[in-house]
């Protein structure tokens, strides 16, 4: 019996990405020995993606579609890929082509060498990103493996194959705001990551904006360590300390010399500089209680409005 592969793929307004996709996967499959399935996922979107799909899949039989009631995010899209997939290996890729799939073929072979998760991670000289972005992902990157004691690569990508394995283990995992970069890297198992160059996005545009990157990056550092946590501790102590040396000396200042000081200015500014040390330390409390709520009502990561798997 041949070893079946489920192909994964997020979607969020990809209309014109479907039809490139799913034949440049069938290329590369074509030339090797294994049935496959490519499961779509519509992650709500506005435009056609869905009919795209509903009508793609009369005529191509290895084409499943599972479509959400509305946007969940692509974590979840990828969840409910995880969660239908009934294969020996799973290889998530996104729809924009920007993960080349040339390289499906060695993710595949370095799989049946024994790996059980082979991960594409992005070379140092991305030529398509600009230097902010950069920059930001690689500080976002270096942070993460900093606080959470996982080996990360910076520019890990969601492009990977994943052995049946595993994939049950991620099956089992029910965390909202699952981070899957991350999460991967945490099971463990025999891995491996090979570096790949970015394409540019074929059509459509990238649906992170500047304030979802930076909420992505939140919840991946808040799912991935509680050292933010400390920090109060840590601020509190520090701070105490220097009051009381400022406090000693201002004692010490007004015994030997008889004057008060005067300053209400400095005063003032200590008191707004503590005020906002407060707030900031009450908010990632805040941000790690949010969590529990969310977590705590044990909602599901996804809604299925229409599928064609069975
Ligand atoms: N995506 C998704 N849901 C979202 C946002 C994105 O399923 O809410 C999909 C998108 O269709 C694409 C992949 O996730 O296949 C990567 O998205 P994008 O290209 O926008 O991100 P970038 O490559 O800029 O990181
Ligand atoms: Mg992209």
């Amino acid at each position: 019996m041949k070893k079946k592969i489920s192909f994964i793929i997020p979607c969020y307004n990809e209309e014109k990405n479907i039809d490139l996709i799913s034949e440049s996967i069938h290329l590369v499959m074509s030339k090797l020995n294994f049935s496959y399935e490519i499961i779509f996922i519509d992650d709500g979107s506005k435009d056609s993606t869905f009919d795209v799909l509903n009508e793609k899949s009369l005529i191509d039989k290895s084409l499943k579609f599972i479509s959400f009631s509305r946007n969940f995010g692509k974590d979840s899209a990828l969840k409910a890929g995880f969660d239908y997939a009934n294969c020996d290996a799973a290889i998530t890729i996104d729809a924009d082509l920007q993960h080349p799939p040339e390289l499906i073929t060695e993710l595949i072979s370095e799989w049946e060498n024994g790996y059980q998760v082979v991960y594409a991670y992005r070379e140092k000289n991305n030529p398509h990103v600009n230097i902010f972005n950069k920059l930001s992902s690689k500080i976002f990157w270096l942070f993460l493996k900093k606080i959470s004691s996982l080996e990360l690569e910076v520019g890990v990508s969601d492009y990977r194959i994943i052995d049946k394995k595993v994939v049950a283990v991620l099956k089992e995992l029910n965390e909202i705001e699952i981070f899957y970069r991350g999460i991967i890297k945490w099971v463990g198992f025999k891995q491996k990551g090979i570096p790949y160059t970015p394409d540019e996005r074929i059509n459509g545009n990238t649906s992170y904006s500047k304030k979802a990157l930076f909420k992505l990056a939140i919840q991946g550092i808040t799912s991935f360590s509680t050292k933010p946590l400390y920090l109060a501790m840590f601020l509190g102590m520090g701070l105490s300390a220097i009051a009381i040396v400022f406090f000693i000396f201002y004692v010490t200042y007004s015994l030997y010399f008889d004057q008060s000081i005067s300053g209400w200015a400095s005063v003032i500014t200590t008191i707004v500089f503590f005020g906002g040390l407060n707030l900031i330390v009450l908010g990632i409390v805040g941000m790690y209680i949010g969590k529990l709520f969310m977590q705590s009502k044990g909602r599901p990561n996804y809604l299925i409005s229409s599928t064609n798997y069975k």
